[in-house]
C-alpha cells in the first residue's frame, strides 16, 4: 500500500539523499556493513550514506515494533529480521523514514548525534545480507529460455513443461558474495570442438547472466505448501543476481541432472535488500500470456498476484575492461531490459517452490532466471548475445567479446520509475574477472 513513506515531496536532511539515483527516502534499503575493525552490524542506505540501525537502538530511536525490528538488524546477518516478517519491517521503514524526514519531528536532536548514526558509504564495507541457507535458481525470464534453446534445438526452443512449471534448480549457496568480490575463472571439464574426450582447465566460454534475486523472509512448516494468495507474506525483498556460468563445463556436465560446476564456483548480488515496501509503486500487472499459451494451473494463479503481481524495473548490464579502464573510458552497456519480461511471478516461484512439500527459511535466496527483452539490445548473457560466440560483439572501446576475458569487469544496475513516484534504484552489483 502506500502511504507516506512514497510521498514524492517527502525530502531528507541527509542531502545526498535528495534527487539520489538510488537511494532516496523513497527507498530505504536494508543491508549489512562494517566500518574499519567494527564488527558488521545492519543498516539503511541513504543518499550517499549508511544509517546505523545499531546506533540508532544504542541511542533510544525506537519503540514498539521497530524497536523488535531494529533489534533483530543489529547483528551481523538480517535472517532474525528477515524471519519478522511484513509488519515489522513496515513499522521499521516507517519510523526511519520519520527519522531521515527533513520535516521530522526530531530532526534537531537525531540531527546532533549525526556523526554516530550516520557512515560514508565508501567508508564501509558492504557484506552479504543473511545466511543463504539455500539458493535456488529459477529460468523464468522466457526470452531467455527460447534464445538459449534456439541454439540447440532451433525448431522447439522451449521444452514442454516450460509454460507449465516454474522452471528451476537448486544452487549452491556457500559461494553467493557481495558486489565487488572479484570472480576467479573456474576450471572444470570440458569437451573442446573436434575433440572426443574431454580435459580439465580454465573456463574458455565464462558469461554472466542478469537476473533479480529474490529474498525469502518468513519460512514454512516443512510438508506444508504456501497457497499462492499468501506468496507475498513470504518474500522479504529483491536485490541485483549475476548467476557467473561457464557455458563450456555447462554443456558438458549438464545431462541429465543440470548445472553443476559451470554455475556453483561463484554468484554475485548487489548488497542492498530492496523491500516489498518501496517496490509498491513500481507493481504491474502481469502482462497477459501471449494467445494460445496454456493457463497457469490452479495453484499458481491467484487473480491478485495477476492484478499486482509483476514488477517493472529496468535493468542494465555494462562491461568494463581492462583497456577501458587504463584509458579511462566509460563501461560499455551491453544491455538493458525489464523485470517485467518474466513469465512467471515471484509469487508463483513461491508457490511452486513449496508445492511438494519442501520448506523454506528466512534468508534463502531465489534467482529469478536471465531477464531478456525480446529485442536483441535486451539480450541478458553473452551466450544469447553472440549466440554461443558465433557473432562476436563490438566495444566502445573497439574491442571485441565473445565471452569474459580476465580483467573484464560486469556491472548490473536496476532502476525503479513510475509517475508520480521517486525514482529508486538497487545499486550496483560487479565483479571483475580475474585469471
Ligand atoms: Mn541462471
Amino acid at each position: 500500500m502506500i502511504d507516506a513513506t512514497h510521498d514524492p515531496s517527502r525530502r531528507s536532511w541527509v542531502e545526498s539523499a535528495n534527487e539520489h539515483p538510488h537511494f532516496p527516502i523513497q527507498n530505504l534499503p536494508l543491508g549489512v556493513f562494517s566500518k574499519e575493525d567494527e564488527s558488521a552490524r545492519g543498516g539503511i542506505a541513504i543518499g550517499d550514506e549508511i544509517f546505523d540501525l545499531r546506533a540508532a537502538l544504542e541511542a533510544g530511536l525506537f519503540g514498539g515494533e521497530a524497536r523488535a525490528a531494529a533489534e533483530a538488524a543489529a547483528g551481523p546477518m538480517l535472517n532474525p529480521l528477515l524471519a519478522l516478517g511484513a509488519t515489522a519491517r513496515q513499522a521499521l521503514r516507517r519510523r526511519v523514514s520519520d527519522i531521515l524526514d527533513a520535516n521530522g519531528a526530531d530532526r534537531a536532536r537525531i540531527e546532533a548525534a549525526r556523526d554516530r548514526l550516520l557512515h560514508l558509504a565508501d567508508d564501509c564495507t558492504m557484506h552479504v545480507p543473511a545466511a543463504i541457507g539455500d539458493y535456488t535458481d529459477f529460468f523464468a525470464g522466457i526470452h531467455h529460455a527460447r534464445n538459449g534453446g534456439k541454439l540447440n534445438r532451433p525448431d522447439n526452443p522451449l521444452a514442454a513443461n516450460y509454460k507449465y512449471v516454474p522452471v528451476a534448480y537448486h544452487s549452491r549457496a556457500s559461494s553467493i558474495r557481495a558486489s565487488g568480490t572479484d570472480v576467479r575463472r573456474p576450471k572444470g571439464q570440458r569437451l573442446s570442438a573436434g575433440r572426443e574426450v574431454p580435459e580439465y582447465g580454465p573456463c574458455e566460454r565464462l558469461d554472466y547472466e542478469m537476473e533479480l534475486g529474490i529474498w525469502i523472509g518468513p519460512g514454512n512448516a516443512h510438508g506444508e505448501p504456501i497457497p499462492i494468495a499468501r506468496a507475498a507474506e513470504h518474500i522479504a525483498g529483491f536485490c541485483l543476481l549475476n548467476d557467473w556460468s561457464a557455458r563450456d563445463i555447462q554443456t558438458w556436465e549438464s545431462q541429465p541432472l543440470g548445472p553443476f560446476l559451470a554455475k556453483s564456483f561463484q554468484t554475485s548480488i548487489s548488497p542492498w535488500i530492496v523491500t516489498p515496501e518501496a517496490l509498491v509503486p513500481f507493481r504491474i500487472a502481469q502482462p497477459a500470456r501471449p494467445e494460445g499459451d496454456p493457463a497457469p494451473l490452479p495453484y499458481l494463479f491467484d487473480a491478485a498476484d495477476q492484478a499486482c503481481g509483476g514488477l517493472s524495473i529496468d535493468l542494465e548490464v555494462l562491461l568494463l575492461t581492462e583497456a577501458m579502464r587504463d584509458r579511462g573510458l566509460p563501461p560499455h552497456r551491453m544491455s538493458r531490459a525489464n523485470a517485467r519480461e518474466l513469465y512467471w511471478t515471484v509469487a508463483q516461484m513461491v508457490a511452486h517452490h513449496t508445492a511438494g512439500g519442501c520448506d523454506l527459511r528466512p534468508g534463502d535466496l531465489f534467482g529469478s532466471g536471465t531477464i531478456s527483452d525480446p529485442d536483441p539490445s535486451g539480450f541478458g548473457a553473452l551466450l544469447e548475445i553472440t549466440e554461443a560466440g558465433r557473432k562476436p560483439v563490438v566495444l566502445s572501446s573497439g574491442e571485441t567479446r565473445t565471452f569474459l576475458q580476465d580483467g573484464d569487469e560486469v556491472i548490473f544496475r536496476g532502476t525503479c520509475r513510475a509517475d508520480g513516484f521517486v525514482p529508486i534504484g538497487f545499486g550496483e552489483c560487479r565483479g571483475r574477472v580475474v585469471g
